[in-house]
């Protein structure tokens, strides 16, 4: 399967991992991913006591999480995984005809 690729500053192949799913479930909402993040991809949310999602600094949230506002901003470079300390990332390279149909 082909996957949209680069190449470093030095020439060497580069496959970026896109961000795929957060695990809100395991998230602390403690930000650092979002403070990792250059792109503009994610965004802090918060929860209420019945399940309704609010802004992250309402006063009803009872706990927040980070969610994937602007996915099409990816750029893969799992900055964001390597920073949170809960492990709620999975990425996956892009297939080639699914990155022509964001372009599109
Ligand atoms: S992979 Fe990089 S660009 Fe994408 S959400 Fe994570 S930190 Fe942001
Ligand atoms: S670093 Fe991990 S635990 Fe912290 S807000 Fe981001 S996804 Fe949640």
């Amino acid at each position: 399967m082909d996957t949209v690729g680069g190449i470093t500053k030095g020439g060497l192949d580069w496959t970026p991992h896109f961000v795929e799913v957060i695990n809100t479930e395991k998230c602390i909402g403690c930000g650092r991913c979002f403070r990792a993040c250059g792109r503009d991809v994610l965004s802090l949310v918060g929860i209420t006591e019945e399940g309704e999602i609010v802004a992250a600094d309402d006063d009803e949230a009872e706990r927040k999480f980070m969610t994937i506002a602007h996915p099409e901003k990816c750029i893969g470079c799992e900055a964001c995984s390597r920073v949170c300390p809960k492990d709620c990332y999975t990425h996956a390279p892009l297939p080639l005809p699914a990155a022509v149909a964001v372009a599109g």
